[in-house]
Formats: structure tokens, sequence, C-alpha cells
């Protein structure tokens, strides 16, 4: 049994991440502030006298002696993480250093979810690990891209000067049940909007690409990257590499939902990526991953989900 804490472990992929670990037989400490979480996401697991939960921001330091930490903490969808930019660097930036601090005081393995956004807008296409990307340094999505930027090379630097033990994976679009209602990421807005016979609202043309990950597989890579031999840090991509427009995307939802909803094109989103796909060779060869769950499944167990929630 391994003692692991899991930031930001109460929300969408977090939440997933506890129960697994719990079901694995390890113990979990979960921290949230519970900015963009939720108590519903966890609220099955709080009999379970392996699961402890923590009120914590990662901007301010913690201590705690744990085997291996999960760093999560950090809004992912565009609205929450541009409600306050400041804080979302603070998030990113801080709590790297302050968990780090705390992996390098107590000798424990630390995992960093980073993210495709590092490719920012691409112009190398489908995005391998060796691509550094295409970012805007002061634009709306700064906040979050290159907040997990600097996580990043906080990382690589506590790995090199501290010899901390690092492990860093590159989520793409990933999606499905526990992902709250008013998140604003594409798949719960469109299926939310599907349900209620709303207008399914397109940020532009749609045919902007993403590939979605279904949850399930994407956990499920991020514990065998934590679980690989020492020296193995990463960076490396976890998605799926089914790539779809958003125009597809919507004519899915309406399909698999039965709905009545109109789709409608409003304004394009600022510095909005154009195109996205992960090559996933080196978790292939590495983590032995690929995922298992297309879009149609995925988007019909998310959907079993937002349907239960409304009651
Ligand atoms: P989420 O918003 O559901 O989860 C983030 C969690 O972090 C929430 O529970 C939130 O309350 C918590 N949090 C935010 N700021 C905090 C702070 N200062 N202190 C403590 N807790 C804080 O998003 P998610 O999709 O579950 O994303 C989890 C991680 O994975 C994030 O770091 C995100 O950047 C990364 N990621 C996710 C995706 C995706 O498609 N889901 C893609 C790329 C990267
Ligand atoms: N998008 C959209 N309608 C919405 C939400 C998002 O058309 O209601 C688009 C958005 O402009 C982007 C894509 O869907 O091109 C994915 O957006 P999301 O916020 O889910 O993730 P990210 O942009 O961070 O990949």
């Amino acid at each position: 049994m391994k003692k692991i804490l899991v930031t930001g472990g109460a929300g969408f992929l977090g939440s997933h991440l506890c129960e697994r670990l719990l079901n694995d037989g390890n113990e979990v400490i979960c921290l949230d502030n519970y900015f963009t979480g939720s108590k519903r996401n966890i609220m099955h697991l709080m009999g379970n006298p392996y699961f402890e939960v923590i009120r914590h921001d990662v901007t301010a330091p913690f201590f705690i002696e744990v085997d291996q930490i999960y760093n999560l903490a950090c809004p992912a969808s565009p609205i929450h993480y541009q409600y306050n930019p400041v804080k979302t660097v603070k998030t990113s930036v801080m709590g790297a250093i302050n968990m780090l601090g705390l992996a390098k005081r107590i000798h424990a393995r630390i995992l960093q979810t980073s993210t495709s956004e590092v490719y920012g807008d691409p112009n190398v296409h489908p995005q391998p690990e060796e691509y550094w990307g295409h970012v805007n340094p002061i634009g709306v999505r700064s906040c979050y891209d290159e907040g997990k930027r600097c996580a990043e090379t906080l990382f690589f630097d506590y790995h090199r000067q501290n010899n901390v033990d690092i492990k860093v994976v590159r989520i793409f679009n990933t999606y499905g049940p526990h992902m709250h209602p008013n998140d604003g990421r594409v798949v719960s807005n469109f299926i939310i909007q599907a349900l209620k016979g709303e207008d399914i609202t397109i940020y532009g043309s749609g045919e902007q690409t993403r590939s979605f990950c279904y949850c399930s597989d994407l956990i499920e890579g991020l514990i065998r990257m934590m679980n690989t031999a020492d020296g193995i840090t990463g960076p490396i991509n976890l998605g799926n590499p089914n790539e779809f427009t958003i125009n597809q995307l919507a004519e899915l939802v309406i399909e698999l939902t039965g709905s009545k909803s109109r789709i409608v094109h409003v304004a394009a989103a600022s510095d909005d990526p154009q195109q996205r796909q992960p090559v996933i060779t080196k978790a292939k060869e590495i983590l032995n991953w690929e995922p298992t769950v297309q879009l149609r499944e995925g988007l019909q167990k998310t959907i079993e989900y937002f349907i239960r929630l409304n009651g």
C-alpha cells in the first residue's frame, strides 16, 4: 500500500484518479480548494477509511509524508482559468514550487499533469513531444499555457538541480463523467445544451479540431507513467489521436442525445488553437498504453452521467 497525495483531487480527473488509486489498494489524500472541483465528485469515496480530504490551496506550502504526488490542481477550462488569470499563473507556478519542494524534502515521486496547450496554436501537426510549441505569451490563454510551461520548466530544474524524481505528462482534451455542468468545455457544453434542447454554440467556424480522450483511458495512462522506472521523466503525450472538427462533435452529440437543438455559430474564441492531435508513439512504447474508448462510446457514457445528474 502506498500513501499518495492528489492535488486537485475533487476535480473532474482528480476524482477519477482518487477512486482508481483507492481501488488499487492505496491510501489517498485528496487536496483541493474547490475552485472548479466539487465534493459531489468524491462523496462516494468519503466512507473509505483509506481516503482523506483536505481543503487547501496549492499556492500555499503544504507538508505531509507521502510516497507519490499527482499534481493536478489547476482550473482547466478556458472560462475558469481566464476568470482570475493572475491566480491561474500562481496556481500553476507556485503550486509547482510548493509541491516540488515537498517532493524534494520527503523524497517522493511527483507527476505533473501538463497539457497540450504547451504547444499553443500549433504549426506542427500532429504534435510530438519534441515540438516546442507556438504560444502567444500575452494573450487571454497565456495565463494557463505559460503557467503550465513554467511548471514544466520547474519540474525539469528541480530534477536537474535537486534530483527530484519527476514524471511529466501532456494531456490532450479529455472528457467524461464528473465534468462540472458549468465547466464550459466543449463536450459538457454541447451535451447539456442538447439535453435541454438549447442552441448548440459553436465558437467560430467549427472547422477547428480536437482529439478527445475518455477519462478512464487517461487515468490508466497517468498511473502507468507514475509507475515507470527511475529516470523516465517524460514529457509524454497522453490523448486519443482520433481527430474531429467541432462541427462533427456537435452533430454526433445531437445524434446520440436525439436532441432537437439547433447548431448556431457564435464569435470565435480568442487565440483558439485551430488543430490538435497527439502523437502517442512514446506512450505506446514506454507505457504500453493507448486509448481503448472511442468517441461515440465515451460520449454515450458521458450523456448518461449528465442525464442522471439532472435527475
Ligand atoms: P478541473 O477543473 O475539474 O480540476 C482541477 C481541480 O483543481 C479542481 O478540483 C479545482 O478545485 C482544483 N484547484 C484549482 N486551483 C487550485 C488551487 N489553487 N489549490 C488547490 N486546488 C485547486 O480540471 P481537470 O480537467 O480535472 O484537470 C485536472 C488537471 O489536468 C489540470 O491540471 C489540468 O490543467 C490538466 N489537464 C486536463 C485536461 C483535460 O482535458 N481534462 C487537458 C490538459 C490538462
Ligand atoms: N467550443 C465551442 N463551443 C463551446 C465550447 C468550446 O465551439 O461551447 C470550442 C472551442 O472554441 C475550441 C474547442 O471547442 O475550439 C475546444 O474547447 P474547450 O474549451 O473544450 O478546450 P480547449 O480549447 O482548451 O481545447
